[in-house]
């Protein structure tokens, strides 16, 4: 194995840009001791309500957080059934049992690994309660057909968008479509804190109440609780810091979006399937996950080559250990089982450099592989 030489991801580079803004950010916060709740955290969630065309933003100190606070807000009752897909990160159905719900999971797309709305119509019963689709990789789910199913049995939507900053869906940015929407700053998120940070955004005036004082020991104000909560509070320095990042972000999805045009280009012909932008939605490429049978293989070559690539994610979640009472054997999800075993996250960040995007797809090209034979490539 050589020395890696393209990173799956460049941490380093913005943060080195953004160093002497982001210090003096904390250094004005240490002369100001104001490390819990005031002026940063208010001034970032004004800001990242304005991004995602919302009318509220509550911080939180993860995503995870986010998205089991917002169930919580949104009255999730106790047992109440919770449906988001197979095809996930962990957090997603966490937060769902940490809330009290039971999760059910379906299979996804295909073409873009979202929520099958044609699946999620067999999965809802009569205690479907939410609807969490989860806009994987960057690419909102496909959110009207979704949206529809919800109506007809009154149940609600709450978007996972914590791969999605700034993804559109028919011109609405994600976030802002259900009632509710959890978004991560994990630092390798497209928009990422210097440590764990999340939120919450929604137009309904009462879930952000609710979920400002669920996040904050249930306090209506000090000492005086309504309710039972968490500590789960967005935390001043990151505050700080993304709101310093927040301006960059339009153009550092550009750039992933570039990165992207590259890629497609650069692996035309290659026998590898790669990612699409469905009609009517915007991509902000978190991953981009090309699908090949010979995955491990392509992979393996890669890393030779220097070349470090990810996998997202190897073990759909009813093949996890927590969810084996599911009694969901392999076979039941084929096609999140599918982009299990072939999906292969390939280098994606803002800097990728038009070389770097070269050599990656002539390693794969070099492999001379039959076409994937999915029908979409
Ligand atoms: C990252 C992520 C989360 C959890 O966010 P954290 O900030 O790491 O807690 C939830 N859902 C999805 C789809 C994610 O990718």
């Amino acid at each position: 194995m050589s020395e890696v030489n393209i990173p799956f991801l460049d941490l380093k580079t913005p943060h080195r840009e953004l160093s002497s803004e982001i210090l003096a950010a904390w250094k004005a916060l240490l002369e100001s001791a104001e490390f819990i709740g005031g002026v940063q955290v208010a001034e970032f969630e004004k800001a990242f309500a304005a991004f995602t065309g919302c009318r509220h933003c509550v911080g939180m100190n993860s995503g995870t957080d986010a998205l089991r606070i917002a169930l919580e807000a949104m009255e999730l009752p106790r047992g109440g059934e919770v449906v988001t897909a197979a095809n996930t990160f962990i957090a997603t159905t966490e937060a769902i049992t940490q809330a009290g719900g039971t999760p059910v999971l379906v299979d996804v797309d295909p073409i873009t690994g979202t929520m099958d709305p044609e699946r999620l119509r067999r999965a809802i019963t009569p205690k479907t309660e939410v609807i969490v689709p989860v806009h994987l990789y960057g690419q909102p789910a496909d959110l009207n057909p979704i949206l529809e199913l919800a109506r007809e049995h009154k149940a609600r939507v709450l978007e996972d968008a914590a791969q999605a900053h700034g993804a559109e869906y028919h011109g609405a940015r994600a976030g802002s479509i259900g009632e509710a929407a959890a978004f991560s700053f994990y630092p390798g998120k497209n928009l990422g804190a210097c440590g764990d940070a999340g939120a919450i955004v929604t137009n309904d005036a009462k879930v952000a109440a609710t979920a400002r004082m669920l996040g904050d020991h249930g306090q209506s104000k000090k000492y005086h609780h309504e309710m039972e909560g968490y500590n789960a509070r967005l935390d001043a320095l990151q505050a700080a810091a993304l709101s310093i990042k927040l301006k960059h972000l339009d153009a550092w999805t550009e750039q992933r979006r570039a990165v992207a045009v590259r890629y497609r280009e650069g692996l035309q012909g290659s026998g590898v399937a790669v990612p699409l932008e469905a009609a009517g939605r915007k991509h902000v490429y978190h991953l981009f996950v090309i699908r090949h049978p010979k995955r491990d293989a392509i992979r393996s070559d890669l890393l030779e080559n220097g070349i470090q690539t990810g996998l997202h994610y190897p073990v759909p979640l009813h093949l996890q250990k927590p969810y084996r009472k599911m009694g969901l054997s392999r076979g039941s999800f084929p096609e999140s089982e599918r982009w299990a075993e072939h999906g292969l996250s390939l280098p994606m960040f803002p800097g990728l450099t038009d070389d770097q995007i070269g050599r990656v797809c002539e390693v794969i090209k070099n492999m001379r592989l039959e076409p994937a034979g999915y029908g979409d490539e």
